[in-house]
């Protein structure tokens, strides 16, 4: 059966909390995904993954 791709990434801009689906590339066979280089909203270069900002969140 052909692999299918993983839901891709997500990241959390930890300023203005803006979501941004990571940029994906395919190498080797696997796909990685990168956060943003920076926020289009408030031009911060600090993101978290997604689910490691809702696990913030919710403690
Ligand atoms: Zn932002």
């Amino acid at each position: 059966m052909a692999h299918t791709p993983e839901l891709p990434d997500r990241y959390v801009c930890t300023d203005c909390h803006a979501v941004y689906v990571g940029s994906v590339t395919h190498e080797d066979g696997l796909y990685h995904y990168s956060a943003p280089d920076e926020c289009a909203a408030c031009d911060s270069t600090e993101f978290v993954q997604f689910d490691q900002y809702v696990n913030h969140v919710l403690g």
